[in-house]
């Protein structure tokens, strides 16, 4: 019999915990496999960490690892596909955006249909703000335009993988983590099934357009360098500009003598170049950053306590 880990980070969650678990118990005793469940805790400041602990206390199946402060939703999913055991291993939100039901075609498709990874794509981003959806689509069809690694609009980290896409997962061991970008590098065969998106079941998102915006950054930082070419490529093109501009005004004063004037443009165009400089040294700037956060070889994630721990209490 097959072993599906199912791997769950929880920020905040103790509203959504118990439903999340109630749920996913109906479907999973469908599931003709053995099932372990792998919480993260990323530094709850809530009950989060209690709940956890009562459901690892009563149900044997249960393992769990918390985080001693927040690490985000990047570090929680390696830590929990580093701890799982299973042959099949699932990430699944906390709040039921990720429809548990769906984990029956998904094993379907990884026992019967020889697929390596079946992924879950929303076919709406319906319970999401306005501001959210718009920033989103932006974000895809940049990135489909400026990197090699392809990511799918609309794709949830929502997926049953077997252990040698989780292996390879795991062996990417960069700090900066962006794992739409992650999963599809690795590779694989993978099946899409597509769902109407849900409003969480209870809490709120842990997102804020900041923080979404510098994900999406970090994003791009990741997976291109088109950026730096960009930068690059402006260069070039001022520079033909500012050289057709010297012939222009040796001309202009051959011809019309040299009165003293053009102070005006003149900032304009100091102004101007500035910006560009300095916009083109804040790209540069971004990935010697990551690149800088990369050597230092911080572990992307510290563990305070694991389901072990409450076993020696007892
Ligand atoms: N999450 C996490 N660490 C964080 C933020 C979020 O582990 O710093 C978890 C959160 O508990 C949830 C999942 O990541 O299980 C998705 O978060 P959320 O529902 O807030 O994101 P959204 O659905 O709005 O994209
Ligand atoms: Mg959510």
């Amino acid at each position: 019999m097959k072993k599906v880990s199912i791997v769950v980070p929880c920020y905040n969650e103790e509203e959504s915990l118990p439903i999340f678990y109630d749920e996913v118990e109906k479907i999973t005793k469908k599931l003709d496999a053995e099932i372990e469940y792998v919480f993260i805790n990323d530094g709850s400041k809530d009950n989060t960490l209690k709940i956890i602990r009562f459901l690892a206390k009563k149900d044997k199946r249960v393992r769990y690892v918390s985080f001693s402060r927040n690490f985000g939703k990047e570090a929680a999913m390696l830590a929990g596909l580093e701890y799982a055991t299973g042959d099949y291993v699932t990430t699944m939100d906390a709040d039921l955006q990720d429809p548990p039901e769906l984990l029956l075609e998904m094993f379907d498709a990884l026992e019967n249909e020889d697929y390596d990874i079946c992924a879950a794509k929303s076919k709406s981003r319906n319970g999401y703000s306005f501001l959210r959806k718009s920033f989103t689509k932006w974000f895809y069809k940049i990135i489909a335009k400026i990197s090699k690694t392809e990511m799918v609009d609309g794709a949830r980290d929502f997926r049953l993988m077997k252990r040698i896409v989780v292996d390879a997962i795991i062996s990417m061991k960069e700090y900066n983590r962006y794992s739409k970008g992650l999963f599809s590098f690795v590779g694989f065969d993978t099946k899409w099934i597509e769902f109407e998106n849900k409003e969480r079941v209870a809490g709120t998102t842990k997102w804020n357009f900041w923080k979404l915006f510098s994900y999406a950054i970090e994003g791009i930082v990741a997976f291109s360098t088109t950026p730096l070419i960009i930068a690059a490529g402006v260069g070039i093109i001022l520079c033909v500009v500012s050289f057709l501009m010297i012939l222009f005004i040796i001309a202009r004063t051959l011809i019309f003598g040299d009165p003293v004037s053009g102070w005006p443009s003149l900032v304009c165009i100091i102004f101007f170049l500035s910006g560009i400089q300095l916009f083109a040294t804040g790209i540069i700037g971004e990935y010697l950053a990551k690149t800088y956060l990369e050597t230092k070889k911080r572990p992307i994630y510290i563990v305070k306590e694991t389901e072990k721990n409450i076993k020696k209490e007892k």
